[in-house]
């Protein structure tokens, strides 16, 4: 059996507990710094609102769960949750109309809500201001978590199960061995463990630093403060109800003012995210003292009571019950925040056995919790946890400024309505390719992605508007689609389809897998069999053991022991290379990250070939690099590695070379192109080809919740591969069932101009049975496309509904993919 140590006894180290002992793992015992049951971390003072709408269907599902499991855990006949309702109210009319999109998110990810009225939400909420209120978002199912008391009961029964609490014990190292944790130090000596899981919370930063580990988590102050009895409620039985269960009207948020509120039985709780971030550092609040009371823990800050005018005075307004009342008890509680508002949870990349689950709610608690439990017992969890992956940032995500700049500003626009793809503003131009300057002199407009500045089009192109064949001209969209996008998109399109097109590929995660032990790894890894002749291009997948697709990657075979891995996130590089060094023991193998010290450019278009022929001797017709080929080439004297694939689906390659010689590659093709009509076409462009030709994005079509069958990528899986890899067994036991019974469908929009944007509900028949997960517009085919999970019955052809807004559009199950289904235009 695994020895486990878990750091931290808050809500989630407790529920990790529990979860791993429910699984039949016993040997755990849980370290606290602080006293029991209520060590004075952030869980000690959490008000337990739980709204569980975010446009995250993971991070909607751990909620959903939490709420399951608080609802289970039970003592004297009451449980950990009080299942009031969350109401969202809006008074502004961007809000009211932003609350439409959230109301699409719960259809999507199944929860019920309803739009409300003005009047309704008086109804619900009898107190609101009703010259303020426009309307409202309500969810049944919202409502308080007990937090303080839920860790308490579990606790208790996770003791009677055999679990070991050390309570008032820092830790203050961690032991390794060989790159595996081995234990844990505390003052009066060590605990052996196979698994440590960090808990720590706020402190998770000093955890992390024990063992080399930048933890991107931000410590920040969040004022919450009670109000005096409200004269009107004195007396009411709610007030004899334990913390938590003394309320019964339901959660309410005014994000418009950054506020929320709840009842604690006569009194208000209101807590505010308006005002300045107030950033902490962990070390400086020392260990806690033996004597942590309600009022006094290490989480808990002086209230400072000029930050809270703009709140106290907004509540006055949108309660005015509360006119008549006082704060009378204040604090600023600090919590984690993260660069992209996401928790942090995995294992250490850079040592075995180190866990991390940190940056959590209440609110996701026990979902995180069951997800890391069954990641440990079983291999993978039931939810996907790609976006809490800890390794899924980037080396230059992981310094200090860009953890303060970037979690301060999540802390600012918690409560904003965000555009989909509304970039950050600071910091940025962190990672820029050779061709920068030459997309700026074009003028790109950029969106960030990874640190990375990506063009989505340039402003050169837009002259191409006046020669767009009827046929190409763009529609007009509707404000929300219109922002962050350029009718211009539409003519890199058309010249994309039309003439040939230049894209700035450098961004995409490049790795080189190296060393005798190179296509062992590659086998095992993944489902294509690439013992195939050096300069053979595979697309494969990697699967986990349940068959799940933890990624979709392009290996080329350079050389007998050398391949080129075309990824997608720095969470493929922190698995292939932990794979690589539990194997190298056996047989040597190394995997390098090159995406920053080599740049690319994908050539695409049916006058690609002209293009290149001008500025290269070697051989490019289909006998000299056929399609998923790969080889060496010089162009103009600068030595580059051409791949024959395209993301777009035309002729063409993809030419990377080092760094040093990217400003001159982009020149040399960017002139010889001019008389082949070529220009350069941006990220806007290569999302809708990539979309009409079907090709799905890891992580927004398809994650570890889905098998290849499922998603349709079932052709990089080899059938006649007789190695074993990862996800085999399961890929066998999976196929030999009938039709699945969800599938990844392609749907046009039915009037053609309606567009969506992802994450929106599909509806068959008047019932929400699926989400979108890509759109574009299709300027080849002259219709707004959507990718979206449906039960598998609906075929092609099926009529369905797609919400965008509160309206309902109509769209089509179509043939997938919808452009070139030959692939004639590639192999040209
Ligand atoms: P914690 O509860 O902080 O537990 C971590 C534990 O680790 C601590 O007990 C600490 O003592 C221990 N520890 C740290 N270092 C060591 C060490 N070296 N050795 C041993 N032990 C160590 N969330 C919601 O979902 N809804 C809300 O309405 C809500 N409101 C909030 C309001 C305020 C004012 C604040 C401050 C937070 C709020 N949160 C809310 C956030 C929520 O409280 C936290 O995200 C959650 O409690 C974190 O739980 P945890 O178990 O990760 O951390």
């Amino acid at each position: 059996a695994q020895r486990v140590v878990i750091i931290g006894a808050g809500i989630v180290g407790t529920n990790i507990a529990d979860e791993l002992v429910s699984r039949g793992w016993t040997d755990i015992t849980v370290v606290e710094q602080g006293p029991l049951y209520m060590p004075g971390g952030s869980t000690s003072h959490a008000p337990g609102l739980v709204f569980q709408t975010t446009p995250s269907k993971t991070m909607t599902n751990f909620a959903r769960y939490t709420i399951q499991k608080l609802q289970s855990i039970e003592k004297d006949g009451q449980n950990c949750f009080n299942q009031v309702g969350g109401l969202e109210v809006a008074t502004t009319p961007a809000r009211l109309e932003d609350l439409k999109r959230k109301h699409g998110y719960t259809s999507s990810w199944g929860i019920e809500a309803h739009l409300v009225s003005a009047e309704e939400c008086l109804k619900l909420y009898p107190h609101l201001n009703k010259d303020v209120v426009l309307g409202g978002l309500h969810i049944p199912s919202d409502g308080l978590a007990l937090a303080a008391r839920a860790t308490q009961l579990l606790i208790e029964r996770t003791r009677e199960a055999g679990v070991k609490y050390l309570e008032s014990t820092p830790v203050t190292g961690i032991d390794r061995a060989n790159g595996r944790v081995t234990g844990v130090t505390i003052p009066n000596g060590s605990i052996p463990a196979d698994i440590v899981i960090s808990c720590a919370g706020f402190w998770g930063v000093e955890l992390g630093a024990m063992v080399g580990l930048s933890i991107p988590l931000l410590p920040l102050a969040h004022q919450y403060a009670k109000t005096t009895p409200v004269p009107s409620l004195v007396g009411r039985d709610l007030n004899n109800q334990i913390n938590g269960k003394n309320a019964e009207l339901p959660i309410l948020r005014h994000q418009d003012q950054d506020l929320y509120y709840r009842e604690h039985g006569d009194q208000y709780g209101i807590g505010y995210y308006g005002h300045r971030p107030m950033p902490v550092k962990a070390s400086s609040l020392g260990l806690t003292s033996k004597n942590v009371d309600e009022k006094n823990m290490p989480s808990r800050l002086e209230f400072t009571a000029e930050d809270f005018d703009p709140a106290w005075k907004e509540t006055q307004r949108l309660l005015p019950m509360l006119r008549d009342t006082e704060i009378a008890d204040g604090f600023n509680g600090i919590f984690s925040f993260t660069p992209d508002g996401g928790p942090i949870v995995g294992q250490a990349p850079n040592l075995d056995g180190f866990w991390v689950a940190e940056a959590v709610w209440v609110t996701h608690s026990a979902g995180v919790a069951r997800a890391v439990a069954e990641v440990l017992t079983t291999g993978r969890s039931q939810i996907d946890i790609s976006e809490c992956e800890l390794s899924r940032f980037e080396e230059v995500q992981l310094s200090q400024s860009y953890i303060e700049e970037t979690s301060s500003q999540n802390f600012v626009e918690i409560y904003d309505i965000l555009h989909p793809s509304q970039p950050r503003e600071s910091p940025r131009q962190l990672r820029t390719s050779p061709f920068y300057a030459r997309e700026k002199e074009l003028g790109a407009y950029f969106l960030e992605l990874g640190g990375w500045e990506r063009p989505f089009w340039y402003e050169a192109n837009k002259e191409l508007l006046n020669y767009l064949p009827p046929k190409w001209k763009p529609v007009e969209r509707d404000a929300w689609s219109a922002q962050f996008y350029s009718p211009i998109v539409a003519a890199e399109a058309w010249k994309t389809r039309n003439a040939v097109a230049m894209f700035d590929m450098t961004s995409f995660h490049r790795f080189e897998v190296s060393g005798p032990g190179a296509l062992d790894l590659l086998q095992r890894l993944s489902t294509a069999d690439v013992n195939t002749n050096p300069g053979t291009i595979t697309y494969a997948l990697l699967l986990n053991d349940h068959g799940g697709i933890r990624s979709d990657i392009f290996i080329s075979r350079l050389e007998e022991n050398l391949f080129q891995i075309g990824a997608n996130t720095a969470t493929d590089l922190a698995y292939l290379t932990r794979e690589a060094r539990h194997q190298s023991q056996k047989k040597f193998v190394q995997v390098r990250e090159i995406t920053g010290s080599t740049c690319c450019i994908g050539l695409w278009g049916p006058r690609a070939r002209d293009v290149i022929n001008d500025i290269t001797a070697d051989d490019f017709s289909n006998k000299g690099l056929p399609y998923l080929g790969v080889k060496q080439a010089l162009i103009n004297g600068i030595p580059v590695t051409a791949f024959r694939k395209s993301y777009v689906g035309e002729l063409g390659w993809e030419i990377q070379t080092t760094a040093e010689y990217g400003q001159r590659l982009w020149d040399t093709i960017f002139r010889a192109g001019k008389i082949h009509g070529l220009i350069a076409a941006g990220r806007g462009a290569f999302n809708a080809l990539r979309l009409e030709k079907g090709y799905r994005i890891y992580g927004t079509d398809m994650n570890t919740e889905h098998n290849p069958y499922e998603a349709g990528v079932a052709s990089a899986i080899r059938v006649s591969k007789w190695e074993d890899y990862v996800g085999k067994a399961a890929l066998e036991r999976i196929s030999s069932k009938q039709k699945p019974t969800r599938r990844l469908r392609c749907l046009t929009v039915n009037d053609g101009r309606s567009m969506a944007l992802g994450k929106e509900p599909v509806f068959h028949n008047g019932k929400a049975v699926g989400y979108v997960t890509s759109a574009a517009f299709g300027f080849t085919v002259r219709k707004p496309i959507a990718y979206a999970w449906l039960p598998g019955s609906l075929d092609e052809g099926a009529a369905v509904e797609i919400e965008y807004f509160g309206r309902r559009v109509k769209a089509t199950v179509a043939a997938d993919p919808l452009y070139d289904p030959d692939n004639k235009r590639l192999l040209a």
